[in-house]
């Protein structure tokens, strides 16, 4: 038998056949959590690069999450150096279109200082429709004409439509053929009268962001499929791999197909039990299109579990296994039985968080050093759980932070900034226009910013050009305190404008814009914890330090000087994002806006034609990625990078179940595992929320613990809450009580001695674990325990904290 290559030493047999397997040959590795797919897939790039010297910017590598990409980086780099990492196209669906649309985007029209509408914009500008929709119809509109939709459901609807390639006509062609068809209405499908009011919404929207040089989310993919069909040798990939491709949508597939498109060479890796992304259009059924797709894709299934332990994996699949139309599988622990998960049942969320803490707290003191502050993950299945739960950590003193999603980027502060930078880098961004004008208060009421909102929309004109209009006097009738108000702010705008084109860092025009608005005073006059927000702006002002390209990724960064060019230019990931929505079809239908007659400068901004030359439109030249724009690229897509990475070190993570996919800790808490939340009252498809819980489950190492309210408090309203079925289902079955323990698991030295096995960590010194259980004991005299679920018996309760710790021993074996 040949030896192992010294760089594929650490991988179990299954792995390895799946490593090399031959590179030419489409593969799919589907396997259960933990079972290190995604660490075979980097094994199998490195050994491309190192064995069969393939270049690694021909390798795109496509992951779910900026962390993950992140990860996946790291891992790279410790197994092909640095420089080959770095050359690696490697980063979310959504960042790499972004960069090829920044690069490329020219050949179907697009400026490559597009600014990218967060949900909350596209939120803005559907509103703003509604508004002007509502109002036109008003006076004449009968009860049954009136709009009745409300913006949120429009965004939503409208991504799930651009996810299924369907445009503003053909969504109102349909709606007007299932008028007249008869039958009731499927699951979780829309009437087509809404659909029908829907569709002109949707065309306004299109045209909007058309107006405002702006993409959404779902026109990063839908636009790149686009590009990749008109101009396949923009990008020279020789080899596809795809991490959790179970929660691909159909235009995530057909992105992978078209970069596959040269040399056929793709491998994925998945897992159907964790889909979890159906509510945003993904569809596991991409799995067997790529066997139609790829007829030669051959599978392999990787069997061992190499996160967690026995008993953590016993109550994950006894979990998903109620679900009875999927699959048995086989998943075998490489570790120990381990600490039997704890159901911790509480009287309310304040006690759940309250007990939550303490347990940390516990774990912390008595592990003797072995576990740290990071180790420690809470799942939530939605962000608002996590108010309760951080109040909790905060009073023990617990360092924690909230890993999930734009958190950060939403700040009223941080907003404000970037909507500044935003206009600086793409002038015709009303989104980012409306919210800055009156920011500092400039006397421009609400009631004056709508009425330019709408001068601009009657206009068809960008917001910021009709402002600059009305200080050259061209639009009379503003009274003039506002007026100097609004020269000082275009002055300052154009001042700046000039300051970024002539390349000054972000640092220098984020240092130059806070003094130029005076935005301290301002936070100072309207924030009372205006030094906490000013903390945040300084943290932005870091992360600016930290994305602006570097001299090593400057050429990386480059796009060509000639618009003719074809010369493939390496992408290279700047990692962002976990925002997961998307599509295909393109409902920007080219469109030229008509000039007005008082005559701007502006040119129209996205006009997609596909016939078009790109000669013929020279003011779409591409220019290079300014440190502005890929700052703002990074900001915009960065749902889960943590700002100030390093501060993350030592802190708890409170992350969504969603954002967690992929990872693991040594100890994981679950609470709000009731009906209603799991699964979630607003969600129509039971099975996707089973398997959310079973991929919150399996992100455990060594400890789980799913806790559960008798009564919480949700919007305003409390209310009494039933044990979540899919628990409920597996302890009715569980006579034996083996799968879950209602009490929390006593853990001495020689228990922590394994864990540290499974974590590969020293063990730590007993005497210190002892001192830990007495500082414990002596700071909590009566220590807050789980309580039995309810109409289950009640664990024999030991009389003293002492006595339990003892009598309660966990078998570790
Ligand atoms: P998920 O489905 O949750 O994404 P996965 O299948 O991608 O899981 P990985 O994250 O790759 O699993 O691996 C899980 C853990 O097991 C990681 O800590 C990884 O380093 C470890 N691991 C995987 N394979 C091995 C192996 N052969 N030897 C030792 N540790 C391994
Ligand atoms: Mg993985």
């Amino acid at each position: 038998k040949r030896e192992r290559p010294e760089h594929l030493r650490g991988l179990n047999n299954a792995q390895y056949s799946a490593v090399v397997h031959n590179p030419k040959v489409p593969l799919q590795i589907l396997a259960g959590p933990g079972s290190g797919k995604t660490r075979t897939l980097t094994y199998r790039i490195a050994h491309l690069i190192k064995e069969h010297n393939v270049e690694p910017s021909k390798i795109v590598a496509v992951t779910f999450t900026n962390k993950a990409a992140n990860e996946l980086r790291v891992r790279l780099h410790a197994l092909i150096g640095e420089k080959a990492a770095s050359a690696l196209v490697l980063g979310t669906f959504h960042s790499i279109c972004g960069r090829l649309l920044r690069q490329h985007g020219h050949a179907i029209n697009i400026q490559n200082n597009f600014s990218i509408c967060d949900a909350d914009e596209s939120k803005k500008i559907i509103n703003g429709i509604l508004k002007d929709m509502v109002a036109a119809s008003g006076a004449h509109a009968t009860g049954a004409q009136r709009l009745d939709i409300k913006d949120i459901v429009a965004v939503e609807l409208i991504s799930k439509a651009k996810a299924k390639c369907i445009t503003p006509e053909e969504m109102e062609s349909t709606a007007r053929r299932d008028l007249q068809r008869t039958t009731t209405l499927s699951k979780g499908e829309t009437s087509p009268h809404i659909m029908l009011q829907l569709s002109p919404v949707y065309k306004e929207y299109v045209e909007e962001c058309q107006k405002h040089n702006a993409l959404d989310f779902d026109d990063l993919l839908m636009l790149a499929v686009k590009l990749l069909k008109k101009k396949p040798d923009c990008i020279d990939i020789e080899h596809v791999f795809v991490d959790e491709f179970q929660d691909t949508n159909t235009t995530q597939f057909e992105l992978m197909v078209l970069f596959a498109a040269k040399h056929g060479n793709v491998s994925v890796v998945g897992d159907p039990d964790q889909s979890i992304y159906a509510w945003r259009s993904a569809e596991v059924e991409n799995l067997a299109r790529m066997i139609l797709r790829f007829p030669n894709t051959q599978q392999i299934y990787l069997e061992d579990n190499y996160r967690s332990t026995g008993a953590i994996l016993a109550a994950s699949v006894a979990i998903i296994s109620e679900d009875t139309n999927r699959p048995p599988k086989t998943l075998r622990t490489s570790h120990a039985f381990g600490a039997t998960p704890t159901l911790g049942s509480c009287a309310d969320e304040h006690e759940e968080a309250a007990c939550i803490a303490d347990e940390i707290k516990r774990l912390k003191l008595i592990s003797g050093g072995l576990l740290k502050w990071s180790d420690f993950a809470i799942l939530l299945r939605f962000n608002a759980l996590s108010r309760n739960i951080e109040t909790a950590l905060q009073r023990e003193g617990i360092p924690n932070r909230v890993l999930s999603g734009h958190k950060f980027f939403e700040r009223i502060e941080i907003k404000d900034l970037l909507a500044y930078l935003q206009i600086i880098d793409n002038f015709d961004f009303d989104p980012a226009a409306l919210r800055i004008i009156n920011v500092p208060k400039r006397n421009i009421g609400n009631k004056s910013v709508e009425e330019l909102r709408k001068k601009a929309r009657k206009m068809k004109k960008p917001v910021m050009h009709v402002v600059e209009k009305i200080v050259d006097g061209r639009i009379p009738d503003i009274n003039p305190p506002v007026l100097n108000k609004a020269k000082e702010l275009v002055r300052t705008m154009q001042r700046l404008r000039k300051l970024s084109q002539e390349g000054m860092s972000v640092v220098d025009l984020i240092q130059e814009l806070l003094t130029a608005i005076n935005y301290v005073e301002y936070l100072k006059t309207t924030q009372q914890d205006w030094e906490a927000r000013w903390e945040n702006i300084r943290e932005l002002i870091t992360f600016a330090t930290e994305t602006v390209p570097t001299a090593g990724m400057e050429t990386t960064l480059t796009v060509p000087t000639s618009p003719t060019s074809t010369e493939p230019i390496p992408l290279s990931a700047v990692g962002d994002d976990e925002s997961e929505s998307s599509s295909f079809a393109t409902p920007f239908i080219g469109k030229d806006t008509p000039e007005e007659d008082w005559g701007s400068q502006s040119k129209p901004i996205l006009i997609f034609e596909d016939d078009q030359e790109e000669e013929e439109a020279p003011s779409l030249l591409p220019e290079t990625m300014t440190p502005l724009r890929a700052f703002l690229q990074a900001t915009s897509l960065s749902t889960d990078t943590l700002v100030n990475e390093d501060d993350t070190q030592e802190k708890v993570i409170i992350s969504t179940c969603h954002a967690a996919k992929g990872l693991e800790w040594p100890v994981v808490f679950v609470p709000s595992v009731e009906q209603g939340t799991f699964p979630f009252y607003r969600s129509d498809d039971t099975e996707e929320e089973r398997r959310l819980l079973y991929v919150a489950c399996t992100r455990a190492q060594v400890l789980l613990y799913l806790t559960h309210a008798g009564r919480r408090k949700i919007g305003g309203e409390s209310k009494a809450n039933d044990l979540s079925e899919f628990v409920k289902a597996v302890i009715d079955k569980d006579t034996a009580k083996t799968i879950f323990t209602h009490n929390k698991p006593i853990l001495h030295a020689k228990e922590f001695g394994v864990l540290g096995k499974i974590l590969e960590r020293k063990a730590p010194d007993p005497k210190e674990c002892d001192a830990g259980v007495s500082t414990y004991l002596k700071s909590k005299p009566a220590p807050i325990a789980f309580q039995g679920v309810k109409g289950n018996p009640e664990p024999q309760r030991p009389n003293n904290a002492e006595t339990r710790l003892i009598s309660e021993r966990t078998a570790l074996s």
